[in-house]
């Protein structure tokens, strides 16, 4: 472990007695895989029994992860973080969204958090999911390039004019968008839309920014084309550099559908192209969001920066870890002077909850890390038992 991010008295200092139990107790919790996927089919009858039930799961899971039920809710976290120099992400929570009521609602939200980060310096950029503005099924067959229905033109075409809404607001408003990685079998779709608007936005500064998931194994030199299509073209390009969150079910659909996964086969071969890609990005001029809870990747960063004469309150560069996980990362990183942000949940409960307990399930690290928390929690309760 390293013990650059040792100081839990800095860890922790936005969190009272009483946080610091819940987060304990849930911690202790999620050290338990199975438990999540209880924990799915739990939530999902909660849902529907009284009113007392919701109450306890929002005061404690809830809390714990996300910043509200809606963008009001969390203004009094976004403050919090900011008074430790923590900047927010809001992130709505809807994905894998069913019908055009739902996908239009999902814009809406994820236009006011724009609108919201255009006001409030408080919040560093706005993100969003395609899969939470059209149709999953869609993306799959306009990324295997079937024909589309009559009935799915139309539908494409909506999910166009909202992603390109996104887009032109958030430029317009002067506010950072990042676009969240999803599945291989979308992702070029995906990649396209921020390409074009890369290319198209991104002329004085990156405004636009796409995800780039290391645990792929052709991303290293899709990141070098990046670079030298921007080179070419003029724009800047703006990477959001994360490990993946979906490895499990890549792997099961290339065995379910016999190709050779995308997936590097070894942790080790992640580790070592995601901090590879931390070198390029910072060397090739590409703004940059470091997504992530590795310690030694977050050091690293910092190591390299040091040495090629980086400020470490350099515009380009950011880190950003998950509300409620990693705080040793984040606000040791703020204190020493690094950019550093929260991606702030937000969203009804029923939706929130059932985005928690996916992501624990198909991201096995979630329910990994919890020992490294459950270890600092632990040694920040003693040190406040110690000093009353
Ligand atoms: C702010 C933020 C934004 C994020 N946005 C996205 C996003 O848009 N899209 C997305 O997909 N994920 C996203 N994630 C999740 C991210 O991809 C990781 O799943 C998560 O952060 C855990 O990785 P880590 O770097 O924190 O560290 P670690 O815990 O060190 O790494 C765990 C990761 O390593 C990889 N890995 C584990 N075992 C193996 C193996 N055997 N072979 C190969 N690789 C392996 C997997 O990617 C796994 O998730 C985001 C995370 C953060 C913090």
């Amino acid at each position: 472990m390293n013990s650059l991010f040792n100081d839990t008295e800095i860890a922790f200092r936005s969190k009272s007695k009483k946080q610091l139990l819940r987060a304990y107790w849930l911690f202790r919790l999620m050290g338990f895989p199975e438990l999540t996927k209880i924990g799915t089919y739990l939530i999902k009858t909660a849902l529907k029994l009284p009113l007392g039930l919701k109450k306890v799961i929002k005061s404690t899971l809830y809390k714990q992860f996300c910043g509200g039920e809606t963008l009001e809710e969390c203004q009094k976290t976004i403050s919090k973080l900011q008074h430790f120099d923590v900047y927010s992400i809001p992130d709505y929570v809807a994905e894998g969204q069913k019908g055009q009521k739902a996908f239009d609602e999902s814009m809406l939200q994820i236009l006011r958090t724009i609108k919201l980060a255009g006001e409030e310096s408080a919040i560093s950029f706005a993100v969003f999911k395609v899969t939470a503005l059209g149709s999953i099924d869609l993306l799959i067959k306009t990324q295997q390039g079937a024909e589309l229905s009559e009935t799915e033109q139309k539908e494409w075409e909506l999910l166009d004019q909202r992603v390109h809404r996104i887009f032109s607001t958030a430029v317009n408003a002067r506010v950072r968008v990042m676009v969240d990685a999803e599945e291989s079998w979308i992702q070029d779709v995906v990649d396209e839309w921020v390409m074009s608007a890369m290319y198209l936005y991104n002329t004085e500064q990156a405004w636009i920014f796409n995800t780039c998931q290391m645990y792929r194994r052709d991303m290293p030199i899709r990141l070098q084309q990046l670079a030298a299509r921007a080179r070419k073209l003029s724009f800047i390009a703006g990477v959001k550099l994360v490990r993946g969150a979906y490895m499990e079910k890549e792997n099961e659909r290339a065995v379910q559908l016999s190709y050779e996964s995308p997936i590097w086969k070894t942790k080790k071969e992640t580790d070592k192209a995601f901090d590879s890609a931390i070198g390029f990005c910072m060397s090739h001029d590409i703004a940059l969001c470091l997504g992530t809870h590795n310690e030694d990747s977050v050091a690293f960063a910092m190591d390299f920066m040091e040495m090629n004469k980086i400020e470490k309150s350099s515009e380009l560069i950011c880190f950003a870890q998950l509300y409620g996980m990693s705080d040793h990362l984040t606000f040791n990183l703020a204190a020493q002077g690094y950019r550093v942000a929260k991606y702030l949940p937000f969203g009804p409960m029923e939706l929130s909850l059932l985005y928690l307990f996916r992501r624990a399930n198909e991201n096995k690290s979630i329910s990994g890390q919890s020992g490294r928390e459950l270890e600092l929690l632990k040694k920040e309760l003693e040190r406040r038992k110690s000093s009353e």
